[in-house]
Order: structure tokens, then sequence, then C-alpha cells
């Protein structure tokens, strides 16, 4: 029940004026022992903000005509009331606006949703790097300032094959630092085919450009050959460029070079070739049933003079872009300014170094890597999964929605290997009345969105779909456990 007290004319501005005058004093308020647990928590100068913020909100709701006082066994404006809606307003303001989720989307490595989770031994690195000093830039060995990438190179190239290597704050850092360091008022030669678009706005002739570098495209959209490379080296050149179409596919009538054929090409000439490899990953997916994608080593075994790819793609480690190579390149690279600018902190390298360290045992990669085992999950198990999530969800839904299990298709996602799926499993949730039903599943979707942890699943087809791949059993019970909090 709820009433309206009110509302805005002359003819009741007594009784608006008599209901103001019950609103307590702020001092009074603060001073109350119902404020003291909240003054305990948050402190002084945070509570008076909140009790005001509160009373102010009412006051233009009891001017408006919207003031609602539910319980007509309180006052109004009753002590408890008034701490109350302030220790409401703290808890709001106190929540972290970056908030766990569960990614129910089907990607897998959802850039919007933070990409690779890290495995416990890299969360434990960086809580410790977190708490304690570390030899960051500091030589054990020589008392003497030292060098980050040190701590972190030999293992790149361990696992990579290749002489040299550096990090930076990620991969779209490590193409622009590249090309400002090797290409910078000399031109860059890459494949029409190749001239790439990621999501969130980098695009190869515009990182091109901010390098001060000039695109030297050839060929066409679908066939590029090696005699288009050939014709467009000059003495202008600094490096012929290769870029993995990460998040498209270019079929049908279509030719490209391979590096087989371009790194002798450059050779001759006496030019570096790069790659940006988007994904990077160290070890063969195909072991595991996944599809095949170019392995950094292969890349450089093929011929690569520089190779750049991310650290949170199909690596599975933090947000970085790895830089390998030739060790003159890299040494180069190192000198320019912006690597200053674009090197990361700490944690990152905290959280690599263990995530690369798990590469040296692949039997058990597949167990202890987050996003390989995520990848590699049978979809019986996730089948199995939505099982035992069913009915709890259909309890939380009511009458008006009909949640199924249906079989569906993961994707790997940060443009990884785009034309490729893996089979799963999920809950599809319809609405069950007559029509209305596009926005019974915004509202729905609003529902999950407002759950604790967040539910993000997507709307395909009539249906809103929630893919539990990336539900973990140890997900699994505080998933269940919200869902009585669905407010419909
Ligand atoms: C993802 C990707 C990038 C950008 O990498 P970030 O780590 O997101 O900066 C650049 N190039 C290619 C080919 C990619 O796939």
């Amino acid at each position: 029940m709820s009433e309206t007290v009110g509302r805005a004319t002359e003819h009741d501005a007594r009784a608006l004026n008599t209901l103001l005058a019950k609103m307590p004093a702020v001092e009074r308020v603060i001073a109350s022992a119902h404020a003291q647990p909240l003054i305990a928590q948050y402190g002084r100068t945070q509570v008076l903000d909140a009790i005001r913020a509160a009373q102010d909100a009412w006051r233009r709701d009891v001017q408006a005509g919207t003031f609602e006082h539910e319980n007509k066994d309180i006052e109004p404006f009753a002590l408890e009331r008034v701490i109350a809606a302030a220790a409401q307003r703290l808890a709001d303001r106190a929540q972290s606006r970056l908030r766990p989720v569960f990614n129910l989307t089907g990607t897998v490595l959802h850039t919007n949703l933070g990409r690779a989770l890290l495995p416990d031994e890299a969360v434990k690195a960086v809580v410790q790097a977190l708490t304690q000093p570390a030899n960051l830039e500091f030589d054990l060995a020589s008392g003497k300032r030292g060098d980050r990438d040190d701590l972190i190179d030999a293992l790149i190239c361990e696992l990579t094959g290749a002489e040299a290597a550096t990090v930076v704050n990620n991969n779209a850092a490590a193409v622009l630092l590249l090309l400002s360091a090797l290409a910078t008022r000399k031109e860059v030669v890459v494949s029409r085919g190749e001239l790439v678009e990621i999501g969130g706005a980098f695009r190869i002739p515009d990182i091109m450009s901010r390098a001060g570098a000039r695109l030297r495209e050839i060929g066409t959209t679908n066939r590029t050959h090696l005699k288009d490379y050939e014709a467009a080296i000059n003495p202008r050149t600094a490096l012929l460029m290769k870029v993995h179409c990460s998040n498209y596919a270019i079929s049908g009538f279509t030719k490209s070079v391979g590096l087989d054929e371009l790194a002798p090409l450059a050779r001759r000439h006496g030019l570096p070739v790069a790659v940006d490899l988007g994904s990077g990953t160290l070890v063969d997916l195909a072991q595991w049933g996944l599809p095949a994608e170019p392995t950094v080593r292969a890349t450089i075994e093929a011929g690569a003079d520089l190779v750049t790819f991310s650290g949170d793609k199909l690596l599975g480690g933090p947000q970085a872009g790895l830089i390998v190579g030739r060790k003159d390149m890299i040494a180069k690279i190192k000198k320019h300014p912006l690597k200053r600018a674009l090197r990361v902190g700490k944690l990152t390298l905290a959280a690599l170094e263990p995530v690369l360290r798990l590469y040296r045992a692949p039997e058990f990669l597949q167990e202890r890597l987050t996003t390989l085992r995520l990848l590699t999950r049978p979809a019986m198990e996730i089948q199995e999964a939505a099982q035992r999530v069913l009915s709890p969800l259909q309890r939380a839904l009511g009458e008006t929605y009909a949640a199924n299990i249906e079989p569906m298709f993961s994707q790997i996602g940060s443009g990884a290997l785009p034309v490729d799926v893996l089979p799963s499993s999920g809950l599809v949730v319809r609405h069950a009345g007559k029509g209305g039903s596009g926005r019974a599943l915004l509202k729905l979707e609003r529902a999950l969105y407002s759950l604790p942890r967040p539910v993000i699943g997507r709307i395909a087809d009539d249906a809103l779909r929630m893919d539990l791949r990336c539900l973990e059993s140890a997900d699994e019970p505080a998933f269940v456990a919200q869902l009585t909090e669905l407010r419909l």
C-alpha cells in the first residue's frame, strides 16, 4: 500500500509545510544511537553527506507530490527511516563499480568482460607484488639498477624460440611501438586483404599514421601475390608486414602470400618482416581438438623477424602486448621513448610470469591454464551443469517464462578463429505468455543484470540464451543461490 502525500498546489501548501517540518535536523540524526554503527563503518563525513542527500531527495519528492510513505506504523521521517535511507545510499556508493559477473555469453575471451581469467598461480603472484617490495628494476646479482624486461624475456624466448623479447601494455601498443621505432617516415608494405580493424578502434591504417609510417597498400581485398610485394619495395621501404586476420575470414577466390615466400623476398632486399599475430598462441591448439592457429614459434621459424601478440587472448594471461624477434631490432624498439610510455606495471609482470611457466608442462596445461580449460570443456559436462541449474532457474522465473536446455555453440572470442565454434550447451529462456516477447526478454535481461553478481547472457531468436561453458562447478552454487533474488 502506498499513498501519495501532498501535491505542490496552493490548496495543500500547508499540509506540505507541516510534513516537511517533521524532517529531523541533521545534527539530531547524526547524534542518535542509530547513526553510530554507520559512523564507525564509513566515518562521520560520509554519513553526514548521506543523511543530507536522503533528506534532500525526500524534500524534492514531497514538493513534487511523489513522496511515498508505505508503512503507516512509523512516522515518515522517523530517525530509523532516515538512518536506513542513509545506510542504503552508503552501501550503494561503497559497492565497487568494477564487479564480478557471470559470463554466459558463450564467448570465452570476451573483451568487454575482461578476456582471459588468470590461474591461481598468477593471482598469488599479483597479491605478493601488491603487498611487498620486489626487484622490479633492481639487479640482485650486481646490486645495480635492472631492466624490468629482464625478469621475463628469457622465459618468453624459451617458449617462442625468439632471440629477444619485450613487453608493453597491450598488443595495440606493441604494434604502435614497433612501427614507431622501425618505420617512422618510411613505408610499410601491407596487403589490402590484411588491413584489419579490431573492435575498439584499432585499425592498422590508423596505427600506421599515428606511428608516422606511410602505409603502402598492395594487392586487392581477396588476392595479393608475391609480385605485388616485390613491386612495392623501394629505397623508402622500412618493413614488410603481415597482419593476422583475427576477426574475419576471406574465402572463395583468394590468394595471400605466406611467410615461406615473403621471408626470402624480404631477405633478398635486406628488409625485415613483421607479423602482428593478434592472439599469439604458444602451443598447437589442435592437440586438444581446437582449431589450429599459427603459433609464435612457428611464425618465427617461418622467417618472421618480429612478431607481436596479446597476453590476454589465447595465451591466457594478463593484458599485455609481447614483441619478440631479432635481438638488434628488439634493442632498437626498447630504446624508443614510447617504450617508456607504454611499459607494463609490476602487476602485469607478476601475473604473466607464472602463466608463461605453465607452458613448460604442456601435459598439465589443459587443466591449469583457465582459458584452455574453458575452451576444451566437454559439451557433455556443460550439459550436466545445465541439468542441475534448470529447475532452480525455472522456479525463479515463475510462469511467464519457460526455460529449456539446448545445445549451442560457444566462440573463442577476442577475434580468435571467428569461423570456428565449440559445441556447448546452455539454458534458453522464452516468454511463455502471449505477445510482448521482446519486451519480456529485455525485462528478464535487466533483472539478470540486477542480481548481486550480474548474469550476462544474450538475446537471439526470441530467446534469452545462457551458455554454461564458463560456469565452472566452483561457481555453480553461487549462481544457483542468487537466483532466488531474481525480481521480475
Ligand atoms: C587483438 C588484436 C590486436 C589488439 O590487441 P590488444 O591486446 O587488444 O591491444 C591487434 N592486432 C590483431 C591482429 C589482433 O587480433
